[in-house]
């Protein structure tokens, strides 16, 4: 990316209440495909298929044998530069939050504390039956599969919301209050296809913020909602506006 044109973002960002609106194209450059990427998991388990509620009540080892999968590579990924960049951020006391789509925890991994989870987080397994509670890490490390609940021995699920799941209310709350009281909300690595969370840039502006838009191709948002288009890979683009964030405070 440019840097005059980050120099020039920086300065309209600079000051604001800033508010980060993240997706699957993020973790992309820590081993994590998004739904698009080809060749990637999702090119063998069709979301719409094995990622529904319905799908998992009615043969969750068969859901499971995605999901497997899916916490495999989650397990093996780490934050990359963007992540970090958006954790140093926040401790500069310039970012009010982020909201993210991801399951991967990847955004706490790297240090941001104030992350609100839209879509859950995989890296904790639920009980469908008596909400009994599991670590991930501890399920794989039993080798158990599919996982079963420790108390009523239901398959249990992952803490994410699959398809015709609602999103959980507190967060579905915090993160329209982020996107309303936000000034700028920086939108990286989402295809803003996949609702509600896909109304949440339009909320944003409509209650006056400018949307900054980073990805890697074109979206339903770089016409229609985005102010400015910071085209390129978040693990570049993200550092490098923030390093002109920070050089203003100087
Ligand atoms: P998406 O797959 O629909 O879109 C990803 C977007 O990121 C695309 O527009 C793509 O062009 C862009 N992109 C890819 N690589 C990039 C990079 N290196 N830098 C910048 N942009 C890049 O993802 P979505 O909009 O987040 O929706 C998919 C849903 O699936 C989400 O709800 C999410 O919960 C879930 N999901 C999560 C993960 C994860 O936790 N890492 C991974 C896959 C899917």
């Amino acid at each position: 990316m440019d840097r005059d044109l980050a120099r020039q973002v920086a300065r309209q960002m600079h000051g604001k209440r800033i508010v980060a609106f993240t997706g699957a194209g993020i973790s992309v450059e820590s081993g994590i495909p998004d739904f698009r990427s080809p060749g990637g998991l999702w090119e063998r388990f069709d979301p719409e298929e094995y990622a529904t509620i319905e799908a998992f009540k009615r043969d969750p080892s068969r859901v499971w044998q995605m999901l497997r999968e899916l916490d495999a590579v989650i397990a093996a990924a780490r934050p990359n530069a963007a992540h970090s960049a958006l954790a140093h951020l926040e401790q500069m006391g310039a970012l009010c939050g982020i909201i993210t789509q991801n399951v991967d925890n990847l955004h706490q991994e790297a240090g941001s504390r104030k992350v609100v989870e839209f879509h859950g987080n995989g890296s904790r397994l639920i009980c469908l039956s008596c909400a009994a509670e599991k670590s991930a890490r501890a399920a794989r490390q039993e080798g158990s599969f599919p996982p079963l609940c420790p108390q009523c021995r239901e398959v249990l699920k992952p803490d994410v919301v699959l398809f015709g799941e609602p999103i959980p209310a507190e967060a579905a709350a915090e993160a329209s209050r982020l996107a309303r009281e936000a000034q700028v909300l920086w939108v990286i690595g989402t295809s803003a296809q996949v609702a509600p969370a896909s109304f949440l840039p339009r909320l944003a502006k409509s209650a006056g913020a400018l949307v900054v838009e980073t990805n890697l191709e074109a979206t339903v948002l770089t016409r229609s909602v985005a102010d400015v288009t910071l085209p390129g890979k978040a693990s570049e683009v993200v550092p490098l506006l923030i390093k002109e964030l920070e050089r203003l405070r100087c």
